[in-house]
């Protein structure tokens, strides 16, 4: 039995799963989970998604049930956000003054929204979507609202426009870049889903910048454009872009630059410390370089490779980048980084919305765009983790099967 003490601030994808990780790994001391919400660690997906639309329930959000946490000892304290990491005493403060001693501490901090930088962006009937009870508050107000103002068509933007024009709302999207979606996807992709929207009645405006939000009687009434057109509004949403919630690591001197900077094993500048997900500022070896990735995947196995590390396997973190994002009934599935794409080759149908777009450098496959097409996005994500190549000649005749050949592969690795 280890009388050592993990604390995890954080109760995101990765901070659970590394309270999962460390036990089924077989650590035996102790674990607390600290987390500044009241409600048992949640997934955050379908916030934008299916929660909203009423598609996945309250209960269907939980990453875990209460007896997960109970059955394997690891204590939850919810609603008690950390305020100070005392590193020269090991100690975690928390907002009720109480400090706890870790021997190991991980942040799993995660990132917040940025707010919108426009005047009127305090008028009741602005939203943003982070938590549950903004999504909650949200689900109150869509109902009765004819036209909707999205700012931001990012990948948060897009999931809200997919799912208000569901609802039948009247819906404009204004993006401030010439295209959305640019932080992370090809500009073919971005195109594909300007016209896959319009196509369902969403109004795409890029290139177009916010100059100010009206309104009555402190509720918000419409968009005014820098160009001058005014979009009438019964609520806006904004989808902007985040902050990453770095403050602790900051004033506690860890070394912070677009988010907590740790090392190939997840480490910060202090030894005693790790950080995962959306906060840490990684080196990637898909990317080349350092950089933060906001997804699921990129938490999970995180939360893994530290747990990994914290019982005596230390591996670099090198996980195969993956994300979804579903816009309307459009699946999108992402698998590598599009980082420097010289070629792209198409598979599918664009027309028909199903379709892949692999992505090349180097005649190297580096990433795929899937929508609709969820076989080609597993056979890739197979084939990325194997680190088996496959050539754009391969990839550009038709009668190549991409699924047959993955699983080929996939068979021999564990034979
Ligand atoms: P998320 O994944 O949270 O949606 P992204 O970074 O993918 O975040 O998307 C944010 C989007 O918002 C980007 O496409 C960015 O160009 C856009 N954006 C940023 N500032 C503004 C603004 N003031 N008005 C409109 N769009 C903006």
């Amino acid at each position: 039995m280890s009388d050592e003490t993990h604390i995890i601030i954080g109760t995101g994808h990765g901070g659970v799963q590394l309270a999962a990780s460390l036990r089924e790994l077989g650590f035996s001391g102790r674990i607390v989970l600290i987390g500044e919400e009241p409600d048992l660690p949640y997934q955050r997906p379908p916030l934008s998604k299916g929660y909203l639309t009423g598609a996945v329930t309250a209960e269907g959000l939980l990453l875990r049930g209460a007896k997960f946490y109970e059955d394997r000892d690891i204590e939850l304290l919810l609603g008690e956000p950390a305020t100070l990491i005392d590193r020269a005493a090991k100690e975690v403060e928390l907002r009720s003054g109480r400090r706890l001693r870790y021997d190991h501490l991980t942040l799993a901090l995660g990132v917040r929204n940025r707010p919108l930088p426009v005047p009127g962006g305090e008028l009741d009937g602005v939203f943003s979507v982070r938590s549950i009870d903004d999504s909650n508050r949200l689900r109150e107000h869509i109902e009765a609202a004819e036209n909707i103002v999205i700012i931001g068509g990012g990948f948060i933007g897009l999931e809200l426009a997919g799912g208000a024009a569901k609802l039948g709302k009247k819906v404009t999207v204004v993006e401030l870049a010439p295209r959305v979606m640019a932080r992370a996807v090809t500009p073919s992709l971005s195109a594909f889903f300007e016209m896959a929207h319009r196509r369902r009645g969403v109004e795409v405006l890029t290139g177009t910048e916010v100059e100010r939000l009206t309104g009555e009687s402190d509720h918000v009434t419409g968009v005014v454009l820098k160009e001058g057109r005014h979009l009438p509004a019964d609520i806006v949403l904004f989808g902007i872009g985040v902050v990453v919630n770095s403050e602790l690591a900051e004033a506690a001197g860890l070394a912070v630059e677009d988010g907590i900077v740790v090392d190939e094993l997840l480490q910060t500048s202090d030894p005693f410390i790790s950080a995962i997900g959306d906060c840490a500022n990684h080196p990637n070896v898909y990317a080349g370089s350092r950089i933060r990735l906001e997804s699921v995947q990129n938490a999970v196995d995180q939360a893994r490779c530290v747990a990994a590390r914290l019982t005596g396997h230390p591996t670099p973190y090198a996980d195969v980048p993956w994300f979804w994002s579903d816009q309307a009934d459009l699946k999108l599935q992402m698998v590598g980084l599009p980082v420097g794409a010289e070629r792209n080759i198409l598979r599918g149908d664009r027309e028909a919305e199903s379709f892949s777009i692999f992505v090349f450098k180097a005649g190297r496959l580096i990433a795929v765009e899937s929508v609709n097409r969820p076989a080609d996005h597993m056979a890739v994500r197979t084939l990325m983790k194997l680190g088996i190549e496959v050539s754009e000649e391969e990839i550009d005749d038709p009668s190549f099967d991409l699924k047959a050949f993955a699983q080929a592969k996939r068979k021999a690795a564990v034979a």
